[in-house]
């Protein structure tokens, strides 16, 4: 096969016109050309009047070796790479040891998934409920019932992302093709086929919530077990080897390898992994609030004419500023067409982040507009220092909003002049419970303040009504990455834990739904052959 890039077409071109451009750039003819299939396809709308779309083909040609030669030197003409994954090994009848993996975010998920494919009957712990009994008790706490604080928008079945936008690609490096096996297990479990082609593939939170159910019963048909309700409490390690797991169901679990995938919000797991000794580092993240303003002013923007196209659907954005006081304010996790939801997990505290539907049919965009922050400039001293600026943060958010769950909130107009927000405009806050119309400027340090104050017009130059009075921004955003790194060295194990695997973005190494699946794959590999080695 060969493969094809950089093919560009204007967006509402014909089948044929792709097959003609493809002969036109191999100067070929039509008879020698064989199947011919899309392996990426994303768009330029840089002028928005004439949007393009660019492909990364695949074809058969019949004297591939021959344009291979004609083309050498040409970037855009080369080989197909073999993107199908291979598995490092399998396990042998006689492995009486299992691995475990604790926490069924797509960390834990993925990792959990490879062990059981390869044949090592993985035990994974989740400390939530699985994804049915989960969404009740989210989608109950939006709608004011109580917070669970061991079942939420972080924990249960499916991880941080589950109830998301469930936005599937990242800017990793992915020299092995890892990504395609996450997308492909993702396809097998019922996402739409598109997600292996277009650049920026999606798929919303209810096709996440019948995904994740499917790749669980893989695992158990595998032989893999699943304990739902079920935390890790503690970990046992003698002379630097892990040793075994305490359990909140009052069990100890005796285990020499754990792929610990907990995300970014078990605090009480990293408080517990430090007392034991396990190297831990603060780590930089991000602070700030959730922007919303109406969809069809990003759409009319980004797409101009051309706003409302099938192939563009909801336009998304990604701004970044540099402030005149060194800090960088930036747009992360922008949700075309979708909601701010509340994603608190402890209790007396309010925290922000945002979903939407595969259509992406609601009426406002929504993203978080974050802050940089660092230990050594803003939470020195301690490597959990982050957490507890975290928890104030949230406490002060909480506070701001009225003490019952609803999130402080205020008018774009009013938080650039400094006024307190009595009354919205025509951009309706997508949060529930609801918000409380305040003066944010109480709820983050200065320099957060400062900076985002500075960005947002700046950002209103490239996005015209980003700045928009009536526009709404909504707080806490502290969430955005974890605060701390959990350190392992090239074997993927602890630094100073053998048979202890950190993985995912709870460890500092995945920020997303896709990067996370990728590191859960790389883990389960190193697991396996450690595993394989010592059975040898
Ligand atoms: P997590 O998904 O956080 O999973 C960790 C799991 O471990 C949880 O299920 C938790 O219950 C469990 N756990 C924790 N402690 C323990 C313990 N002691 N014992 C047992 N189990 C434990 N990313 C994207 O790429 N695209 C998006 O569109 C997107 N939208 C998002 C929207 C929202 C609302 C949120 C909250 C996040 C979103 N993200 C998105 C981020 C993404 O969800 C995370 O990057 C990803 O889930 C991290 O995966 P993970 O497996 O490392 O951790």
């Amino acid at each position: 096969m060969l493969r094809l890039t950089d093919i560009k077409l204007p967006l509402d071109h014909q089948d044929t016109d792709l097959t003609q451009a493809i002969l036109n750039k191999l100067g070929c003819s039509a008879a020698q050309l064989g199947q011919v299939s899309v392996f990426k396809r994303g768009f330029d709308a840089r002028n928005k009047f004439d949007i393009q779309l660019i492909y990364t083909l695949d074809i058969e040609v019949d004297n591939q070796q021959a344009l291979l030669a004609k083309f050498d030197g040409d970037p855009h003409v080369r080989l197909s790479p073999d993107t199908r994954y291979k598995f490092v090994g399998h396990a042998p009848e006689a492995l009486n040891e299992r691995p475990v993996v604790i926490g069924l975010g797509p960390c834990g998920l993925f990792a959990g998934l490879l062990l059981a494919q390869m044949g090592f009957k993985p035990i994974i712990l989740e400390r939530g409920k699985e994804v049915r009994e989960r969404t009740k008790d989210t989608f109950g706490f939006w709608r004011k019932k109580p917070l669970n604080t061991e079942s939420n928008v972080q924990f249960g079945e499916g991880g941080a992302g589950t109830f998301s936008d469930g936005k599937l690609y990242s800017q990793v490096k992915d020299r092995k093709h890892y990504g395609r096996k996450v997308l492909s297990e993702f396809v097998d479990a019922g996402a739409p086929d598109e997600i292996m082609y277009v650049s920026k593939p999606h798929i919303g939170t209810f096709k996440l919530v019948a995904m994740v159910e499917r790749m669980r019963a893989q695992i158990i048909e595998l032989g893999g077990e699943i304990r739902f309700s079920t935390r890790v409490d503690d970990v046992h390690i003698e002379h630097g080897q892990l040793t075994g797991l305490s359990l909140s169901t009052g069990e100890h679990l005796p285990c020499r390898h754990a792929v610990l995938a907990v995300g970014h919000s078990a605090r009480d797991t990293f408080k517990m992994l430090y007392e034991r000794n396990v190297y831990i580092e603060a780590k930089p993240f991000s602070v700030g609030f959730r922007i919303e303003h109406e969809q069809s002013m990003i759409d009319e923007c980004r797409f101009g004419p051309n706003a409302g196209h099938p192939i563009l659907g909801a336009a998304d954005y990604k701004l970044v500023h540099h402030c005149n006081n060194g800090r960088a304010v930036y747009s992360f996790c922008m949700c075309p067409g979708g909601t701010v939801v509340a994603a608190a997990s402890e209790e007396g505290r309010v925290v922000t982040n945002g979903m939407s539907q595969y259509s992406r049919h609601e009426r406002n965009a929504n993203s978080a507009i974050v802050v940089g922050i660092e230990p050594e400039k803003d939470f020195p001293g301690h490597p959990l220092a982050g957490i507890d600026l975290q928890r104030k943060l949230e406490e002060q958010a909480y506070v701001l909003g009225g003490s019952n769950y609803d999130a402080p909130a205020q008018l774009i107009g009013d938080f650039l002049t400094g006024k307190t927000s009595s009354e919205l405009g025509e951009v309706k806050p997508s949060y529930t419970p609801g918000v409380k119309l305040t003066d944010l400027s109480k709820v983050l340090p200065d320099y957060a303040i400062s900076a985002i104050r500075e960005a947002i017009p700046a950002f209103d130059k490239q996005i015209k009504g980003f700045a928009k009075a009536d526009g709404l921004l909504t707080g806490v955003e502290t969430r955005t990455s974890s605060p701390i790194s959990i350190k392992r060295g090239a074997d993927f194990q602890s630094v100073n834990v053998n048979g202890l695997y950190p993985a995912g973005e709870g460890a500092g190494y995945a920020g997303g739904i896709l990067s996370a699946g990728i590191d859960g794959i790389k883990v389960a590999e190193a697991v396996a052959l450690s595993l394989l080695e010592t059975s040898q």
